[in-house]
């Protein structure tokens, strides 16, 4: 990679890798977006949902960090009507659920995700009482 790009995680862009083994603004070690790679593909918004829905859920089972948010996020933003009545992620489906009907997450990675998808803080979710806990 001779030229510039981006980071995977903060979307920080910068005009040359060289002599970086860091984003210089989050400090991740990925391997950066590489402007030459940037493509336009088409497809449909379903497809995607697969895609990224099926890519959060194995992230979510082996633990491993949050760059699946991060690109759901920089698509969701290429096309926000869309995103907003069809969220790309399951956090972000389960939130939409949540903001119409009495629904209850207990479990706290999924509140955090939901939160981190919909932009909302939990108070769209009934935590639960102390005869529920
Ligand atoms: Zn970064």
């Amino acid at each position: 990679m001779s030229g510039g790009g981006w980071c995977l995680e903060c979307g920080h862009h910068v005009e040359s890798f060289e002599g970086l083994s860091a984003c210089p603004a989050c400090g991740t070690k990925a391997l950066p977006c590489p402007d030459e790679w940037q493509v336009t593909i088409a497809l449909n918004w379903h497809e995607l949902r697969i895609l990224v829905m099926w890519a959060e859920n194995w992230q979510r089972e082996k633990q491993l960090g949050r760059t699946v948010y991060a690109i759901a996020r920089r698509l969701a933003a290429q096309h926000s009507e869309l995103a907003k009545s069809s969220p790309l992620t399951m956090a972000g489906e389960i939130g939409q659920l949540a903001a119409q009907y009495d629904v209850q997450v207990t479990d706290s990675a999924l509140r955090r995700d939901v939160a981190e998808q919909t932009g909302e803080e939990l108070g769209l979710f009934r935590l639960p009482g102390p005869d529920e806990a």
